[in-house]
């Protein structure tokens, strides 16, 4: 299995190759060159299987340069019973008739980059191992919350590599800040910024293509690399879960094996639903991909129309990992709807960066709609849907999870396509408190501080509170660094003890 480049096609890597290097040279991202298939008595036989074999089924299909004993210690490793609040790792649960939820949340930071970031670290090492001479790997994330604990949980002590995190010191929730300020580990470090999130991550890339800094990195054996979600290694643990709520649907009786699903995903980068798409072209059984949006609907207007259009309002919701312009793993789907055409995606791309916006053929529009629908969600019915859905099947939902129920909802309304669905639940309900609670108590906003709402919304629905949320109370805090975004390449030296 090997890899090639949406941006140049001609381009071969394995693998290892595309997760240690993480972006191609000229800027594209990496993709399979040809989609492995699983027919329908493989997928059957996975139905017996727990997390852990369903993922070592998927991904050997992907990682074909990694030995088996590295894909049992990476997949062993990322997915271990002691991290997840679930023995399922990720269970589908039924809400009522075919709707159905796939709660990806259970990891170690209650949001689902968990899945995805559990396992990068280990895949990561082993590819240096193969690729880059066992150097150290210095991770540098800029943070506007959600990716940057799931990073640091994913590397925390994971030999061979340092991980530091800048986050806005005032762009980020007060439990997300905790998250990150008690952070346990050998190798880890995080540091605030005074400035907002793009400050932060404009300064990440600055230091990550300095050839000063990397050279004095190279002295000391170390390499940067990116946790983002452009790396490959990103996006194949996420194709894994798709084959696992299919084989969990056929179990609860709800499906038979070959029978088609509908998939509904609340969507800001396009990687969730990519991963989806990719199970698919695989040969998983679902019939339509739903791409639901907040108020920012980018998406949902070139999935309706073929012109991507980033120049509109940019709004603060309440779903903010979902709140994004520039959804870059589109990208990877585009060049496979376009019959792998580089040429092509070159000249997208620099549209989207000149004018900040292109359009696709009619031909490709359609191929695309033959795969996806999208619809987006008002704030306001953002809490309805909350508490409508508590109040009606008592199961409490995200603000993330709600985008993607009342899209599913009006989809259903407006296709009459209600076959078995499952729809992607992306965070712990108490990891937005605030929104949560409000949009149960009918809009009242209780006067609390972080951990009260949190007792709160477990008084009034008595969902469980996941333990790496309520612990952070009696947790330490370690890092109480502040810097000006001039400084942070010092900071680095400083963190990396250079
Ligand atoms: C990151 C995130 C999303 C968006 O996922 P993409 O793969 O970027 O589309 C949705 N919900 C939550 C809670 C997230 O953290």
């Amino acid at each position: 299995m090997l890899y090639t480049s949406t941006r140049d096609n001609s381009i071969r890597v394995s693998a290892a190759q595309a997760i240690a290097q993480g972006i191609s040279e000229e800027g594209g991202l990496f993709v399979p060159v040809e989609l492995p298939r699983l027919d329908i008595d493989k997928i059957s036989s996975m139905v017996p299987m727990s997390y852990i074999d369903r993922a070592k089924t998927v991904l050997k299909e992907f990682l074909t340069d990694f030995t088996e004993e590295e894909l049992d210690y990476c997949v062993e490793g990322a997915y271990a019973q002691e991290k997840f609040s679930s023995n399922k790792i990720a269970p589908t649960v039924n809400i009522s008739g075919n709707k159905n939820i796939l709660e990806l949340w259970h990891g170690p930071t209650c949001a689902f980059k968990d899945m995805a970031l559990q396992l990068l670290p280990y895949l990561m090492t082993v590819s240096a191992k193969k690729t880059a001479d066992g150097k150290t790997i210095v991770i540098l994330v800029a943070t506007s919350g959600d990716t940057g604990k799931a990073a640091l949980e994913g590397f925390k002590n994971v030999d061979n590599t340092k991980i530091l995190v800048f986050y806005p010191v005032d762009g980020v929730s007060p439990m997300q800040k905790l998250q990150m300020t008690t952070q346990e580990g050998d190798n880890v470090a995080v540091c605030a910024i005074n400035g907002n999130f793009d400050d932060a991550q404009s300064a990440v890339k600055s230091i990550f293509t300095n050839a000063d800094i990397k050279a004095q990195l190279a002295e000391k054996n170390m390499m940067f690399s990116s946790a983002n979600s452009i790396n490959w290694g990103r996006l194949v643990p996420q194709i894994v879960y798709y084959f696992s709520t299919y084989c969990d649907m056929i179990e609860m009786g709800k499906i038979k094996a070959g029978e088609p699903i509908n998939v509904v995903v609340p969507t800001g980068n396009f990687g969730n639903i990519l991963a989806g798409y990719y199970a698919k072209k695989m040969g998983l059984p679902i019939k339509k991909l739903v791409c639901a949006s907040n108020s920012n609907n980018v998406l949902t207007d070139f999935l309706k129309t073929g012109t991507y259009d980033r120049n509109r309002a940019f709004y603060t919701t309440t779903s903010p990992s979902m709140d994004i312009l520039i959804s870059s793993n589109l990208e990877r789907l585009l060049y496979h709807m376009s019959d792998e055409n580089s040429a092509l995606i070159n000249d997208l791309m620099n549209s989207l960066s000149t004018d900040g916006k292109y359009s696709v053929s009619a031909d490709m529009l359609a191929k695309i709609q033959e795969e996806f629908d999208a619809g987006y969600t008002s704030e306001n019915s953002v809490d309805e849907t909350i508490k409508t859905h508590f109040d009606s099947y008592n199961y409490l939902c995200d603000t993330h999870t709600a985008v993607a129920v009342k899209v599913y909802d009006e989809y259903v309304k407006a296709t009459g396509d209600d076959i078995p669905t499952v729809i992607d639940s992306t965070a712990s309900p108490y990891k937005f408190s605030a929104s949560v609670l409000s949009a149960v108590l009918d809009g009242k906003k209780p006067e609390l501080d972080e951990f009260e709402m949190v007792e709160e919304l477990n008084r009034i629905t008595g969902a469980d509170v996941p333990k790496p949320l309520a612990s952070l109370r009696d947790k330490k805090v370690r890092f109480t660094d502040v810097c000006n975004k001039e400084d942070m390449s010092q900071m680095v030296f400083k963190l990396l003890n250079l």
